[in-house]
């Protein structure tokens, strides 16, 4: 049950990363695309994430502690452009090391509904197919377009990821498949 989140510490560097038996569930996605929001709604808690631009958050891997047992861990957004070229190194080098430490027994990777992936979102998604963890596509923000075009947009995103994996519309506002999410998260950590 995803009863009791708490957010239990930031890292910044590989050589920190929280030593621990416990599974790890990994959030990755441009900067702004609601990942935070996505915790705040899975933990029904309003404030546990800090929701906006605070420039601390985007370049730490934030951990939180799921009622003692497992972590949720909130991964640097990518395309953040105030930042410098050396700390988008910096932040590409931690998120690297860290997936490929075989820490992370799931992904959920987001992307906004409204638009065409990125590059920044197609060169993420080339990274999951080579890291060999079992990931899911989430396609933040669905309450941002009326219901009718959803499909649309969710094949557009098919079409600019190349992807073949199923990708699940979603939104932290209006709690679109947040259940299904939730049901997931559950049965990954079982
Ligand atoms: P992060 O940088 O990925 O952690 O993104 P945040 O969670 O901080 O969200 C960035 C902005 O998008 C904030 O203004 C949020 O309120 C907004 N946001 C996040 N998720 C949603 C959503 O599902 N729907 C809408 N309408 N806004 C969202």
């Amino acid at each position: 049950m995803l009863k009791n989140i708490t957010f239990e510490t930031s890292v910044f560097s590989i050589d920190k990363i929280i030593q621990t038996d416990k599974k790890q569930i990994a959030l990755v996605g441009k900067s702004n695309v609601g990942k935070s929001s996505f915790i705040n709604a899975i933990a029904n808690h309003k404030h546990l994430a800090k929701v906006g631009n605070t420039p601390g958050k985007t370049r730490s891997l934030n951990y939180y502690n799921v009622n003692e047992e497992y972590y949720i861990v909130d991964l640097p957004g990518y395309g953040y452009s105030k930042m410098s070229q050396g700390e988008k190194q910096n932040t590409t080098n931690l998120v690297d090391k860290y997936l490929s430490s075989n820490m992370v027994t799931h992904i959920f990777f987001l992307v906004d509904i409204r638009h065409s992936a990125t590059n920044e979102d197609k060169l993420m998604y080339d990274y999951l197919l080579s890291y060999d963890i079992p990931f899911t596509i989430i396609a933040n923000k669905a309450d941002k377009l009326p219901k009718t075009k959803i499909e649309d947009h969710l094949f557009d995103l098919t079409k600019t990821l190349f992807c073949k994996e199923l990708i699940l519309p979603f939104s932290s506002e209006n709690k679109l498949n947040l259940d299904i999410v939730k049901e997931q998260i559950e049965s990954l950590t079982e």
